[in-house]
């Protein structure tokens, strides 16, 4: 009989030939001590964070800490139980408050993880003979919750608004549709054009759900998220969130309008079959939540801080992922696995950790991606920069003229 493990082998080569080359593993770095949103101690030395999804920096806020010690002494460690038997505190509701109030909803229903959210929605709404039509570059829980579901899905090009329509078209009279797309997409660091979208998705009839996980608390005038700025609150059905971005903590939500809404705490499995956040998750993300919406200031600095970052890794001859900063995700393009490899362990060496994403998790590319945070210093800022020339020296990375 094979070992099932066999499947994996040429994975197992690939990882073990990286590290025979000498390299760091950038999959198993450990942080032995985290000293702030933007700083952190690995093996004895300091080293800048920017590669995390703290965008706001609210980890160590004093008012989310204090409310999640509160918590914990006042409600216990965990709930042991799912949200629809023991498992929902007053805490939950006081989360799922703030969420109503910081989106302007009627409707909140917070998850254990944004992935679950995602499960949760995708196999729910849409049943056999209903279709999802979602975005090519989506991320993987918008695919793991389709395939846990019973509709027939469709995929359109990347941002593409001419695709969705065509795909639209193709359905068949009179099928339930749900339109997925996400606000900003967090390989590359894009955003949606979702004016035309959800225009074109409206005018087919369809339900619209935007998963807003990497723009919540720094898109629009109260932080909602790219629908916000792009000015289509009222046309989107579902939004999707997470807490393990800008909130800080851990969880993840949907916020609607739709009145038969909250059937789907019922429905949704990811929501009924697991156990719901401790109490002190929630309070810290309730905290953290109240708090963005007022977070003006954090928002004008990240901004700043993202398109001086990208400005310059750009004039000193990286390739980006995007023309322009468009969202807090700053994607550097890497020729293959080796430089890639080369230059993430160079960047460690010179004290900065980003994410390096292989072509499996990103649509094709070579990816060290950094990401920014309202907590990020212009001289941090600065550092970075010229950490990274430094690093494509070492990395014998080519940058362009
Ligand atoms: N949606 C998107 C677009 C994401 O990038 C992520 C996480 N990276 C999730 C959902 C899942 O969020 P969580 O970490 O809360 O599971």
């Amino acid at each position: 009989m094979p070992d099932l493990f066999d499947k994996f082998q040429p994975l197992i080569d690939q990882y073990e030939g990286l590290m025979a080359s000498g390299l760091r593993d950038p999959f198993h770095l450990q942080m032995d001590e985290i000293l702030s949103p933007t700083r952190a101690v690995v093996n004895g030395r300091e080293i800048i964070l920017v590669g995390t999804y703290n965008y706001m920096g609210m980890t160590f806020d004093p008012d989310v800490i204090e409310a999640g010690q509160k918590a914990l002494a006042e409600f216990g460690a965990g709930t042991t139980g799912s949200r629809v038997l023991n498992g929902t505190f007053q805490g939950h509701a006081e989360c799922e408050a703030a969420l109503r109030d910081f989106y302007d909803m009627e409707h909140a229903m917070v998850f254990s993880t944004g992935y679950q959210a995602n499960l949760g929605l995708m196999s729910a709404i849409a049943g056999r003979g209903d279709y999802i039509v979602l975005d090519a570059d989506s991320h993987a829980s918008i695919y793991d919750g389709c395939a846990m579901g019973n509709a027939d899905i469709v995929r359109f090009k990347h941002n593409d608004v001419a695709d969705l329509e065509k795909r639209l078209k193709r359905i068949p009279d009179g099928a339930g549709v749900l339109v997925v797309l996400e606000g900003v997409y967090s390989m590359v660091g894009d955003i949606a054009p979702l004016k035309e979208m959800v225009a074109v998705a409206k005018a087919a009839g369809a339900m619209i759900a935007v998963d807003e996980a990497h723009a919540m608390g720094f898109f629009g005038e109260h932080g909602r998220g790219v629908f916000e700025q792009a000015g289509v609150e009222d046309d989107v059905d579902f939004v999707v969130g997470t807490f393990s971005k800008s909130v800080g903590t851990v969880g993840g939500f949907i916020v609607s309008n739709h009145p038969k809404f909250e059937v789907l705490r019922f429905v949704a499995r990811p929501y009924v079959y697991t156990a719901s956040l401790p109490p002190a998750v929630v309070a810290c993300s309730a905290a953290s939540i109240r708090k963005l919406k007022y977070a003006h200031n954090k928002r004008a600095h990240l901004w700043e801080a993202s398109r001086h970052l990208h400005k310059s890794l750009r004039e000193a001859g990286f390739t980006l992922g995007t023309e322009t900063a468009e969202s807090a995700i700053i994607a550097v393009k890497m020729p293959d696995q080796e430089t890639s490899a080369k230059m993430w362990t160079a960047l460690i060496e010179e004290g900065v950790y980003v994410n390096m994403v292989p072509p499996q998790a990103t649509p094709g590319l070579h990816l060290l991606r950094c990401s920014l945070c309202a907590d990020h210093t212009s001289a941090q800022v600065e550092e970075i920069i010229a950490r990274f020339k430094r690093a494509a020296a070492t990395a014998g990375l080519p940058l362009k003229a």
